[in-house]
C-alpha cells in the first residue's frame, strides 16, 4: 500500500461533495459546496475547484500530498480522453473534465462511471468489504449499476458495462425508458416508474390517498408520496410497491444468473421505502435466480450511506494499491 492523501468527488445535481481520505480510505475532510447547475459549466467547475481547495485548506496536508483525484459521474463517458460525453444532471456535454481539473490543480484526476465508483466503494470501505465479486445496484429515477470482478470494476470493450437498467424486462410495456426503448428494468421498476403508476391511479374511478394527496394534480406525484400513501393503508399504493418489488426481483435474478456474485449491493432513494417491498423482491429473487447462484448469495443495503459517491470516488482514487 503506498502511502498518500487522495481526494474523491461526488458532483451531483445539487451539491458538490468532496473528501480528502488516506490510502486507506480514511476521511480527513470533508467539504459540501452547491453545484449550481443552472448557472453552467464555469459555475459548476469553479464549485468543484472551491471544494477541492476547501479540503486541502482546512487540514494539515499540503497540495503536494494528494497523489491523485477520483470523480464519479453518470455516463456516457470516454475514460481514456477524461471526456464526460453527456451528464444530464448538470446539462454537460463533451467536457474534458479530467484535463481541465488537472490544469487547475496540478493533480492527476480520474474520471469514472458514477454507479462503478460507487460500486467500487461499496467493495473496499461498505457493505461488499467480505466479497471479491459484487454488484451493486442503485434505484432511485432511473437504476444504474456497478459490477466488480476480482475486486476490480469490470469495464467491458468500451467502459459502459454495468447498464443493468437499460435490460429489456418488458418488452411490449408502453413505459418508455430515457434511451428510447420501452420496457426497460428502469423504465419499470425505478421510482420514476412507482410515480407513473401513481399518476394512473388518478385516471381510475376508485377512491385513493394518492389522490388526496395529490389534490389530483399529477405533477405533485413522486415515489414518496406513494409511500406515504402505501404507509397509510392504500391498497393502490401497496399494490405498486410490490409489483415494483417482484418486478426488482427480476431483474436482478437476470444479474445473479449472469454474473453469481457473492453479494448484491442495493442502494439509491427508493430503498428508503424498502419495507414496502422487500418481501416482494426477495421471493421474485428466489423463484427466478438459479438455485446454485443463489446458495450463500447475501442481498445487502449499501454499508457508507449517502457517503457511497465520495468514498467510490476515494476508491478509483486510491486505485491499484487497494488490493
Ligand atoms: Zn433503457
Amino acid at each position: 500500500m503506498s502511502k498518500g492523501y487522495y481526494i474523491g468527488i461526488d458532483v451531483g445535481g445539487t451539491k458538490v461533495l468532496t473528501a480528502l481520505a488516506d490510502e486507506k480510505g480514511l476521511i480527513l475532510k470533508k467539504a459540501q459546496e452547491p453545484t449550481e447547475a443552472d448557472k453552467g459549466e464555469e459555475a459548476i467547475i469553479s464549485n468543484i475547484k472551491k471544494s477541492i481547495d476547501r479540503v486541502i485548506n482546512n487540514s494539515p496536508i499540503t497540495k503536494k500530498e494528494v497523489k491523485r483525484i477520483g470523480i464519479g459521474s453518470p455516463g456516457p463517458l470516454d475514460l481514456e480522453k477524461g471526456l464526460i460525453i453527456e451528464n444530464s444532471n448538470l446539462s454537460w456535454t463533451n467536457v474534458p473534465i479530467v484535463e481541465i481539473l488537472e490544469e487547475m490543480t496540478g493533480i492527476p484526476v480520474i474520471l469514472e462511471n458514477d454507479a462503478n465508483a460507487a460500486a467500487l466503494g461499496e467493495k473496499h470501505f461498505g457493505a461488499g468489504r467480505e466479497a471479491d465479486n459484487i454488484v451493486y445496484i442503485t434505484i432511485s429515477t432511473g437504476i444504474g449499476g456497478g459490477i466488480i470482478i476480482n475486486k476490480k470494476i469490470y469495464h467491458g470493450g468500451k467502459g459502459n458495462a454495468g447498464e443493468v437498467g437499460h435490460m429489456t424486462l418488458i418488452p411490449d410495456s408502453n413505459y418508455q425508458c430515457g434511451c428510447g426503448n420501452y420496457g426497460c428494468f428502469e423504465a419499470v421498476a425505478s421510482g420514476t416508474a412507482i410515480a407513473r403508476r401513481g399518476r394512473e391511479v388518478l385516471n381510475k374511478e376508485r377512491e385513493s390517498l394518492i389522490k388526496d394527496y395529490s389534490n389530483n394534480e399529477p405533477d405533485n406525484i413522486d415515489a414518496p408520496l406513494i409511500a406515504s400513501a402505501a404507509r397509510a393503508g392504500d391498497e393502490q399504493a401497496i399494490e405498486i410497491f410490490k409489483l415494483t418489488g417482484r418486478l426488482l426481483g427480476i431483474g436482478i435474478s437476470n444479474v445473479v444468473n449472469l454474473f453469481d456474485p457473492e453479494i448484491i449491493v442495493l442502494g439509491g432513494g427508493v430503498m428508503n421505502a424498502k419495507g414496502l417491498f422487500i418481501t416482494e423482491l426477495k421471493a421474485s429473487l428466489q423463484k427466478r435466480a438459479l438455485e446454485a447462484n443463489l446458495q450463500d448469495l447475501k442481498v445487502k443495503e449499501v454499508g457508507l450511506g449517502k457517503n457511497t459517491g465520495v468514498m467510490g470516488a476515494i476508491a478509483v482514487a486510491i486505485g491499484e494499491s487497494l488490493y
